[in-house]
C-alpha cells in the first residue's frame, strides 16, 4: 500500500504521523523522537499544544533529516487577523527550530468572527506564495464553513483536520472536502476523544469495541492498529497521538495487513452521528482570551 498522500497542490505528505495533543511537554520529545526511529515521518502539532518547541528538541534528537519529516502545526484563534498570522508563523519556526513549515493549519472555524478566519487563511496563502509554508489547509471545518471560506479566498485547502473516528465519520464533510479534492486527516483516530480526562460525552471506547477488537482478532492486530488501517485503506491520514514508547511503534505496524472490504464497511457503520468533541458551529468566544507566547 502506498504510505503517501499527494496534496491537491501537488506536495506529498505520509499518511499516518504522531499527534502530540494531551502529550505532557516534559514527554514529547521522547515520544517524537520515538515516532521517527519507529519509521514516522509526520508529526502534528499546534500553538495551542505548548510543545512545539519539545517538536522540535524530539525532531533534532532523532537525528533524521528535517527535510524528511512532514511537520504539520497549526494557528490558534487568536493570532487570526492578516498580521497576527504572519506572525503565528514566525512563533512557530522559532520554538519548532526550523525555517519552514511543510503545512499550517486554521485550527477552527471563528463562526462568530468568520471574517477574521478569512483574514487568517489569506495570510496563509501569502505565506504558501512566499514559500514559508509548503501547504496551507483548515481543522474543523464544516461544509458550510468551507463553502464560506472559499467563496473569499483564491488556494483550496489542501486537507481538512476533522474529529474522524468509528463512532463519528462525518460523511458530510468528506463528502464536500471530496468534492473540492481537499484530503480529510482524521483527529482521535482511535477514538482518543472518548478517554479525554474531564471531558464529558457519551461515546464508548472504540479500542473496546466488539466489531473492532473482532476484526483485530481475525488479523492478529489490535484494535487501534484496525482502526488506523481503515483510515489508510478509506484514503485518509490519520494522526493518532501516544507518548507510550510501545503503543507509538504498534500504531505504526499497520503496514503488513488488508482488510476486506466487508470489514471496512462494518466500520463504517459503526457510526453513530453524535461527535465526541467541540461543535465547531459553537460561539466559543473564550478561545480567543487564550494567547500562544512569543517563545
Ligand atoms: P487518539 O485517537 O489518537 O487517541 C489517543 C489516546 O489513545 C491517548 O490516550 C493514548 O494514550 C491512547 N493510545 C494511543 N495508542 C494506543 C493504542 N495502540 N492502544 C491503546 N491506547 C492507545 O486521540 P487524540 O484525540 O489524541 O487525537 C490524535 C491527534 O489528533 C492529537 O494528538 C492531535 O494531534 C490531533 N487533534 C486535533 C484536534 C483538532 O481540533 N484539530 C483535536 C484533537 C486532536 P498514550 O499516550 O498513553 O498511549
Amino acid at each position: 500500500m502506498d504510505t503517501t498522500l499527494t496534496l491537491n497542490n501537488g506536495v506529498q505528505m505520509p499518511a499516518l504521523g504522531l499527534g502530540v495533543f494531551q502529550s505532557p511537554p516534559d514527554e514529547t520529545a521522547a515520544a517524537v523522537r520515538r515516532a521517527l526511529e519507529v519509521g514516522y515521518r509526520l508529526i502534528d502539532t499546534a500553538a495551542i499544544y505548548g510543545n512545539e518547541r519539545q517538536v522540535g528538541e524530539g525532531l533534532r534528537a532523532s537525528g533524521v533529516d528535517r527535510d524528511e519529516v512532514f511537520l504539520e502545526t497549526k494557528v490558534w484563534v487568536s493570532d487570526y487577523g492578516t498580521e497576527q498570522t504572519l506572525h503565528a508563523w514566525e512563533k512557530a519556526v522559532r520554538k519548532l527550530g526550523v525555517d519552514h513549515l511543510d503545512l499550517l493549519i486554521l485550527h477552527t472555524p471563528a463562526p462568530t468572527r468568520f471574517e477574521r478566519t478569512v483574514e487568517a487563511y489569506r495570510s496563509l496563502q501569502t505565506l504558501l506564495e512566499q514559500g514559508k509554508v509548503r501547504a496551507i489547509g483548515v481543522s474543523n471545518f464544516m461544509p458550510h464553513h468551507l463553502a464560506d471560506l472559499m467563496a473569499q479566498t483564491d488556494v483550496p485547502p489542501a486537507l481538512n483536520q476533522v474529529e474522524l473516528h468509528p463512532f463519528f465519520t462525518q460523511p458530510a464533510v468528506q463528502q464536500a472536502d471530496a468534492q473540492h479534492d481537499i484530503l480529510d486527516q482524521a483527529w482521535s483516530p482511535i477514538g482518543g476523544i472518548t478517554f479525554y480526562p474531564g471531558y464529558d460525552n457519551d461515546l464508548t471506547n472504540a479500542l473496546e469495541d466488539h466489531t473492532v477488537v473482532g476484526i483485530g482478532r481475525k488479523h492478529g492486530k489490535s484494535a487501534a492498529q484496525v482502526m488506523l488501517r481503515w483510515h489508510l485503506q478509506r484514503g485518509r491520514s490519520a494522526i493518532p497521538k501516544s507518548v507510550n514508547p510501545g503503543r507509538i511503534a504498534e500504531n505504526f505496524d499497520v503496514f503488513d495487513f488488508e482488510l476486506t472490504d466487508a470489514e471496512l464497511d462494518a466500520l463504517d457503520a459503526l457510526d453513530t452521528g453524535r461527535r465526541g468533541g467541540p461543535d465547531p458551529d459553537g460561539d466559543r468566544a473564550e478561545l480567543f482570551d487564550r494567547p500562544i507566547p512569543e517563545a
